[in-house]
């Protein structure tokens, strides 16, 4: 993970590069209920059935804001310790396309809901201290667009409107990336922080948040270059390739004496590359006004004081608790990236369980089984009360470490409890120190030709006897006394 906190450069002939990056996020908001009207907003449902009058334009029809959306948003900016602003505006953005009945999007441009803030990444998991604070420029609220299909008729596109009026945050940060590690980083962090605050759900396979990924590359410490906008990137990992092209893309163009022209491009994930859309002269006038239909948006206390109220804790917040517990940074951020996991966690720690045996067993063991079983952690077949169980019986030496892993392969083909299983099986760990020492006896015996050599000098061989003596007692021996057995004996 050295790379990830190294400065990223690119060399030419003429020089070295940085390259620069600002993400414009859009992440649909959840509320049962669209930004402007009633109609529903679930993901799959069949095209066209949550479709408001307002959504599909009817004439006459009036948007009215919907608390909800505006609340989640205003939670966001809080958890991104972003300014929020008591006044904000909502104005329409005018272009005409077929998955847009109204002919302009209601977004705000001139005063956002949310202004500043910040988004602190962890560069390398595993060292604490290589943070990166990325600045947010604002969020702003508008309504989604329809959706085109042009594969259901040989020559005529159906659009389905279920998605328009859909509440969108578009979060934008400044230009403060580096490399696509960090662009990656920033996206992951954004991510899990708006699954915490449950304002987005995050799902980009489905479109749920996706992003504008804005690159331009400098000599080292010049001014900025001009950017390419690579519109709605749907993964983290097509993210960072499209940094990747860009950049590379860019810096031999400038090396071959051209110069970057400020566009859009297109991702094409299949090939890798990136590919011009649209020019700056193709740009279109959309011609900003404030929104005639709808009033200015002014917040009280008492609702700033309710979504304030309604914060969970944050995965920075979270990370440091588990840290002040004694779990080591790395396991701290496994544990706290997705919400899932902490929520699980969470409900182990408040069992009494040790909490640095316990993020062990989970970023190991349970990881490890959900893994094989191709689960994730909410269809876990073993509960955090289950766990507990199984982790107080290693605590206080009922089993070893190494019976541990067998048991929970049991709880997890059984589903029954670890306590019954070592009941039932008679695993209980043993602490009969004659059966230790006869079973030392026995294998020191067998192995008279390794004995001799751990005599000579080759201490290495201490972990064999002591794997042999729990091998002969069908690894139920308490491992410490094994330990003190052989020691003993072999001088
Ligand atoms: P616009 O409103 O035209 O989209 P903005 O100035 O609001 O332009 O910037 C949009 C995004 O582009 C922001 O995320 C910002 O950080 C990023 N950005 C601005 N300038 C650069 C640059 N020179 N290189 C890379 N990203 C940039
Ligand atoms: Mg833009």
């Amino acid at each position: 993970m050295a790379d990830a906190t190294a400065p990223y450069r690119i060399k030419g002939e003429i020089g070295e590069y940085e390259v620069v990056i600002g993400l414009e996020v859009h992440a649909q908001v959840v509320s049962n209920a669209k930004l402007f009207s009633s109609a529903a907003t679930a993901f799959g449902a069949e095209p066209n059935t949550q479709v408001a009058l307002v959504d599909a334009a009817m004439p006459g029809m009036l948007p009215v804001p919907n608390r909800e959306c505006i609340r989640q948003a205003v939670r966001t900016g809080m958890a991104l310790e972003a300014q929020i602003n008591r006044w904000s505006r909502f104005d329409r953005k005018n272009y005409f396309y077929a998955d847009l009945p109204q002919g302009y999007q209601i977004s705000q441009l001139y005063h956002p809901l949310v202004g500043e803030g910040e988004v602190e990444v962890l560069l390398d998991p595993a060292d604490e201290t290589s943070t990166k604070a990325i600045g947010i420029e604002r969020i702003h609220v508008e309504q989604d667009a329809g959706k085109l299909m042009h594969d259901q008729h040989p020559t005529s596109s159906y659009v389905d409107l279920n998605r328009a009026g859909v509440a969108l945050m578009e979060i934008v940060s400044r230009p403060d990336m580096r490399s696509p590690s960090e662009a990656g980083a920033y996206l992951r962090k954004l991510r899990s922080i708006l699954r915490y605050v449950g304002s987005c759900d995050g799902n980009m396979e489905e479109g749920s948040m996706r992003a504008d990924v804005n690159v331009s590359v400098r000599k080292v410490g010049a001014e900025l270059g001009t950017r390419t906008e690579t519109k709605n990137v749907n993964s983290v990992r097509f993210v960072m390739a499209v940094v990747e092209h860009e950049a590379k893309r860019q810096v031999e163009l400038i090396e071959g004496g051209g110069t970057v022209v400020q566009e859009t491009r297109l991702f094409d994930p299949d090939k890798g590359v990136t590919r011009t859309l649209r020019s700056k002269e193709d740009a279109h006038d959309y011609r900003y006004f404030p929104d005639p239909d709808l009033l200015p948006l002014e917040l009280d206390d008492a609702f700033l004081e309710e979504c304030r109220a309604s914060l969970p804790e944050l995965p920075d917040a979270k990370r440091k608790r588990y840290e002040s517990h004694g779990i080591p940074p790395y396991n701290a951020s496994v544990l706290t990236a997705e919400v899932e996991t902490a929520r699980w966690f969470d409900a182990l720690l408040e069992k009494g369980v040790e909490p640095k045996a316990a993020a062990n067993w989970v970023a190991s063991e349970l990881f490890g089984a959900l893994n094989r079983l191709g689960k994730s952690i909410e269809e876990s077949p073993v509960s955090p009360e289950q766990a507990a169980e199984l982790l107080a019986l290693v605590g206080d030496g009922t089993i070893s470490g190494s019976l541990a892993k067998q048991v929970f392969e049991i709880m997890l083909e059984s589903g029954q409890g670890a306590a019954a299983i070592v009941e039932e099986r008679g695993l209980k760990q043993t602490s009969d120190t004659g059966a230790i020492d006869a079973a030392v006896d026995t294998v020191l015996a067998a192995n008279a030709d390794k004995v001799a050599e751990y005599k000579s000098g080759k201490e290495a061989l201490f972990g064999f006897f002591v794997g042999q003596v729990m091998k002969a007692m069908a690894g139920k021996a308490n491992p410490k006394l094994v330990n003190e057995a052989l020691r003993a004996k072999l001088g």
